[in-house]
């Protein structure tokens, strides 16, 4: 059976602008290895394109089509629910973006949805529309619901707060498309063409990342380097399959030994970069994950 990962990028393969030790090494071998892997994020902000740039500079050597964007998400999941649509949006490039490239219509009135997102734009006239339209009917999508996101400066509020606002001046749920929901989950693996039993996610948040997995059956590694401690374990009921100090781990205790990612029957078109030629050490065995000491396990 293949393999291929979810990745997070945020505290796993980098914290605000600095690489992670590991990461480049890591992201090599699943390319050198031709193992299906995107890298999955709660920021709605960056278009796939951006985000693929973003990381080549910070050395991670990926295509567009190595990333998976909430703003994707969303956008894929409003033009099945309803095509060509319109929507009031909260949030900047990279779901404006996605929205259009799916067929929607941005609109100032009358839309079918108020979609959230990140952004620094957020201004309180737009909130009052947003309330407005979400009263008279339009129904509110999260792009995520990530409370607040880590900056070199510190914290800054996220799509969560802001949603948070919009769910109490209305009294309406968002709908939040997101890590951890199925409707993200689901679709970052689809994009993959992997089955359930060959996806791994690996995060720094248990209550994205991990739970997000669990919850769709995937295999689940927690990295330290980010924002969860060890010790904070104990409060969850869930837990993650294998927790490691970071990325720098993963490449040392073989966990991508043997992993045969390569081998596909029906290579989806967007996994042309993947098509790599078959490595001498790939073969059918257990997941490496199953071989590893019971005491790594969180
Ligand atoms: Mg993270």
């Amino acid at each position: 059976m293949r393999q291929g990962f979810l990745i997070d990028m945020d505290g796993v393969i980098y914290r605000s602008n600095e690489l992670i030790p590991g990461a480049q090494q890591f992201v090599s071998r699943l390319l050198a290895l031709g193992i299906p892997f995107a890298f999955l994020t709660n920021n709605s902000q960056r278009t796939r394109r951006d985000v693929a740039t973003k990381l080549r500079r910070m050395g991670i050597d990926v295509e567009e089509q190595h990333i998976f964007t909430c703003a994707m998400a969303t956008a894929r999941f409003l033009a099945q629910q309803k095509p060509g649509g319109t929507a009031f949006v909260i949030g900047e490039g990279g779901l404006l973006q996605a929205l259009h490239h799916n067929g929607y219509s941005i609109v100032d009135h009358d839309p079918d949805y108020v979609v959230v997102g990140e952004g620094r734009s957020i201004n309180f006239e737009m909130m009052e529309a947003a309330v407005r339209m979400i009263v008279g009917g339009a129904k509110l999508i999260a792009t995520n619901l990530d409370p607040n996101c880590p900056t070199s400066q510190g914290l800054r509020p996220g799509c969560g707060a802001t949603v948070a606002m919009l769910e109490a001046a209305t009294g309406i749920k968002a709908f939040s498309v997101g890590k951890p929901s199925p409707v993200m989950m689901r679709s970052a693996r689809k994009e993959l063409g992997l089955a359930t039993a060959e996806t791994t996610m690996i995060g720094d948040t248990m209550e994205t990342d991990i739970l997000g997995g669990v919850q769709m059956g995937y295999r689940t590694i927690l990295v330290l380097s980010g924002g969860t401690q060890r010790e904070d374990l104990v409060r969850y009921a869930y837990r993650p399959d294998l927790v490691v100090d970071s990325i720098a781990d993963l490449c040392q205790n073989g966990l991508l030994d043997g992993v045969p990612g390569a081998i596909v029957s029906k290579p989806p078109s967007t996994q042309s970069a993947y098509a790599q030629p078959p490595h001498p050490r790939r073969r059918e065995v257990a997941f490496a994950v199953d071989a590893l000491p019971a005491t790594s396990r969180g």
